[in-house]
């Protein structure tokens, strides 16, 4: 994916000194399109003229006419729909609160730069933000009908990709994550935000999770044949722990593929209100006595809480990424991560972060003792076919990892 040379960046900044400096430092990253503006209002006339918006823009939040903050309401009232990185002299905590305003709006704020801008501190956000933008481009085209769903669903056009989970103190790898993807005949790869909550509106989820179940049973099966021992974890929604008979229906698929209970694991999140907590308990107290296993998914956000610990039997805790990547470097980031740690413990769950994505919040965790790691510094969601050479390639650095770190 090279065409984020193309990728159109704006940079506000009253200082011509800073303009200069930041201009060079994403040359030097490779994108061209890069351009320059010395205020807020240059900087809105720029976008409203551009025959194609800047998909990122770059902004000193301490300008002199107008602030940063005014600049994102008036850019927020024109329906941009890009990327934002904040710059400022101020300390930490007042942009990480200026950060948490903004995104109330429907603008994405990327992170922030503490003046004097730091390269490698800038690489390190448009890294993070060039995978975002391709997904969200890709993705924005178009929303989807509740029947093209579900004809996807019945056509089998949704194909499980799979994240490798790993052990921190060891590397040794201990399962893997289902995450659906569309392969839609004419737009291509389409991500589950654009369909799932579609799936859970329209009483299609259980559906959709059956045929996922499915898959992920088959190709757990193609695995061990392989020689390979991967148990599958597999996301829930509320929305399937209504239903009294859908703990039947996933028993139903374990046994006619052959497997063992003990191999899957379920992951719920709560993105919405649980309706009955008695129905949920019931589904997943049975779940849990035919030994799957339960695991609570993006600890930590709004939607998954600690009433949810104390409500249902769960083995495994999913620290959300949010907590993790970048949690070395920011206080408070580093205390939530590290209370969910100790809840796990106290709570004798296995505690998993999520979206480890760079050599330092690798060291983040075996430094903490946390018990595994999922993201993309590990490896990103790939097809079923591609696990196992994944899994070669993994054991060699696996071993330079673990090795590296204990001397
Ligand atoms: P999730 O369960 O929290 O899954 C993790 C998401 O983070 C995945 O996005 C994954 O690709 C992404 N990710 C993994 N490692 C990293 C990393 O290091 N950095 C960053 N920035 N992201 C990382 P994806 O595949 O787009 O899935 C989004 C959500 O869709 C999932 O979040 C899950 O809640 C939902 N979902 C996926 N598959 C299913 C499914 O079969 N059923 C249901 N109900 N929901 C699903
Ligand atoms: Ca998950
Ligand atoms: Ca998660």
């Amino acid at each position: 994916m090279d065409d984020h040379k193309d990728f159109r960046i704006l940079v506000i900044d009253d200082e011509a000194f800073m303009l200069k400096l930041i201009g060079k430092a994403l040359h030097r990253l490779g994108y061209s399109q890069v351009f320059t503006c010395s205020g807020g209002q240059s900087g809105l006339d720029f976008i409203k003229s551009a025959p194609s918006p800047p998909q990122l823009v770059l902004l000193d939040l301490n300008m002199p006419q107008m602030d940063g903050i005014e600049f994102i309401r008036h850019l927020a009232d024109g329906n941009f729909t890009g990327s934002i990185i904040l710059i400022s002299g101020e300390d930490e905590r007042t942009l990480q609160s200026v950060e948490k305003l903004l995104t109330s709006s429907r603008i994405t704020v990327l992170g922030y730069l503490v003046k004097p801008v730091k390269p490698a501190a800038l690489k390190l956000l448009i890294e993070r933000w060039r995978p975002f933008v391709s997904a969200r481009q890709q993705s924005s085209i178009k929303t989807y009908s509740v029947e093209s769903v579900s004809r996807a669903i019945h056509n089998a056009e949704l194909v499980n990709y799979y994240q490798p989970k790993v052990q921190v103190a060891s590397g040794e790898i201990v399962g893997v994550e289902t995450l659906v993807r569309w392969q839609h005949p004419a737009d291509g790869l389409i991500y589950p935000d654009r369909f799932v909550p579609l799936a859970e509106n329209n009483n299609l989820i259980d559906e959709l999770s059956y045929a996922i179940i499915r898959q992920a049973l088959g190709d757990l099966g193609g695995w061990q044949l392989a020689g390979l021992s991967l148990p599958v974890s597999i996301n829930l929604s509320m929305e399937n722990l209504k239903n009294l008979d859908f703990a039947d229906a996933v028993f139903e698929l374990i046994a006619q593929a052959g497997q063992s209970a003990e191999d899957i694991t379920l992951e719920v999140t709560e993105s919405r209100l649980v309706q009955s907590i008695k129905v949920a308990l019931d589904i997943l107290t049975r779940f849990k006595l035919k030994r799957v296993n339960l695991s609570i998914d993006d600890f930590g956000t709004g939607h998954s809480s600690l009433s949810q610990l104390r409500d249902f039997p769960f083995d495994e805790l999913k620290v959300d990424r949010g907590f993790v990547h970048g949690a070395w470097a920011n206080k408070k980031l580093h205390a939530i991560y590290s209370a969910s740690l100790g809840l796990a413990r106290q709570l004798e769950m296995t505690i998993v972060a999520e979206g480890v994505e760079d050599l330092d919040d690798w060291n983040l965790l075996r430094q903490s003792g946390c018990d595994q790691a999922q993201g993309y510094f590990i490896a990103r969601p790939m097809p079923a076919q591609d696990v196992p050479a994944w899994v070669a390639d993994w054991e060699i650095r696996r071993r330079e990892l673990v090795t590296q770190a204990s001397e």
